[in-house]
């Protein structure tokens, strides 16, 4: 068993151990925020013919030579043509189309002259009888103007979708460009959770004292949500070696175990003792301020055909607060990795810092911030220093400051990195 990783050695020996699970076929809609399956290339191109670009008149660009407002050219107007539907007729010298974006170009037809630059709104107003039989176009075009030639947007054979790529609204709307109403994409990790501890009680009971309602399921459930995982409430293990290996064991099923407390050094934190029985411990402490005491290990799962399968179990620190900065730095980026996505780092602002913060040089020390942006950049505001109590104080928090391991002390006005949440 490894021991006191730093966060960086921590994250890099449990990605080393988490494996991408297997793809499925989901409706296009289910597949937003997952990590694509296999690359997509363009078969049709989008748009798949030339089309206009504007509201106009389809011409010949030859035909607009030296047309100017004093001196427009007078086209005789054979239709008009909206978008979804086809031209009748082509287009011949001394011969327009009225056509609306989106609307295919008639045969013909090399570019479009917008309403603006036409008399329409003369015409349209003198309301004369050949109105909209003729138009007169008041400037030169050339070949291509305002035609948004076929593939412009997308053009097949050129790859829209990369194995891993998450898939958002843009990426949906090109699948669906194509046609395509299904995609694959990797599964959804299904994440067990184990709350632990003698004094807990589940929130739908009755509160006795001395206990406290379990919050943690539920914060860390919720942190598996948002990074689209299957949370798994399995409700709270006690503080004994046979609660735990039975609430454990009915997580093995899971792609991956999440406890909670039960994992520092107290006489009564047997989580360990279970992670060594059914697997092996590969590390346990982290040099990080909060959530030190962390644990990582592999459980042994049998399946029903005798093969060994390895779950991945980490266990949080119980401290309420200190297990969500545990999961953001440690478990996320492994159900990430096991979803599929090929990068897991939060995004990071820069920020300068308005309070006094300490840390135990050797440990990252992390700090729940308030971002405020202002002309000259963004300022951090440590939360607890704004609002009583731990988790009111992570509530309002923007995202973690990071203060590096050989920093003893942050001033006022120092920058640091602030890791982002995507919680609300
Ligand atoms: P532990 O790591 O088990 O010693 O827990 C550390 C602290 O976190 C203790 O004060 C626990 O009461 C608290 N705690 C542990 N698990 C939970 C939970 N599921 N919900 C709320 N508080 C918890
Ligand atoms: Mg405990």
């Amino acid at each position: 068993m490894l021991n006191k990783l730093s966060v960086e050695e921590a994250v890099k020996t449990i990605l080393g151990h988490i494996n991408v699970l297997e793809a499925e076929e989901v409706p296009l809609l289910d597949s937003l925020g997952r990590a694509a399956a296999d690359e997509i290339r363009v078969e049709i191109n989008v748009p798949p013919w030339d089309t206009s670009a504007v509201d106009g008149y389809a011409l010949k660009a030859a035909d607009t030579h030296s047309a100017n407002p004093q001196n427009p050219l007078i086209l005789r107007v054979v239709e008009t043509v909206r978008a979804g539907t086809l031209a009748k007729h082509g287009i011949t010298s001394g011969t327009a189309t009225r056509i609306m974006t989106g609307a295919p170009l008639p045969e013909g037809a090399d570019s479009v002259v917008k309403f603006e630059d036409t008399d329409w709104e003369y015409r349209s107003r003198a309301n004369s009888e050949n109105a909209s039989r003729e138009i007169g176009i008041e400037r030169e075009t050339e070949r291509g103007e305002n035609v948004r030639r076929a593939g412009e947007n997308v053009p097949r054979g050129s790859q829209i979708i990369y194995k891993g790529q998450p898939v958002g609204p843009a990426e949906i709307n090109l699948v669906a460009s194509q046609g395509h109403t299904r995609i694959n994409v990797i599964r959804r990790p299904v994440v067990a959770i184990v709350a632990t501890g003698e004094e807990l009680t589940m929130p739908e009971n009755t509160l006795t004292r001395p206990r406290i309602f379990n919050g943690n399921s539920y914060s860390i459930a919720a942190q598996v949500v948002r990074c689209r995982g299957i949370p798994e409430i399995l409700g709270i293990a006690r503080d004994n070696k046979t609660s735990l290996r039975a609430k454990i064991r009915r997580g093995l099923s899971a792609d991956m175990i999440l406890t909670s407390g039960g994992v520092s050094k107290g006489d009564y934190d047997l989580v360990k003792n279970i992670m060594a029985e059914l697997g092996e411990i590969v590390f346990w402490q982290v040099k990080m301020t909060p959530g030190g005491p962390f644990a990582f290990a592999l459980l042994h799962q049998t399946g029903p055909d005798g093969v060994v399968r390895e779950v991945p179990h980490l266990a949080l620190t119980g401290n309420p607060t200190a297990g969500m900065v545990n999961f953001e730095l440690l478990a996320r980026p492994a159900i990430l990795k096991m979803a599929g996505r090929t990068t897991w780092s939060p995004k990071t602002v820069e920020a300068i810092m308005e309070d006094r913060v300490n840390n135990k040089p050797g440990n990252i020390r992390y700090v729940w911030v308030k971002l405020d942006k202002r002309s000259d950049g963004y300022y951090a505001r440590a939360t607890d220093a704004l609002i009583k109590g731990s988790l009111p104080s992570v509530a309002i928090a923007d995202g973690l400051a990071v203060i590096p391991e050989e920093t003893a002390q942050v001033n006022p006005g120092e920058k640091l990195t602030v890791l982002l949440l995507d919680w609300k």
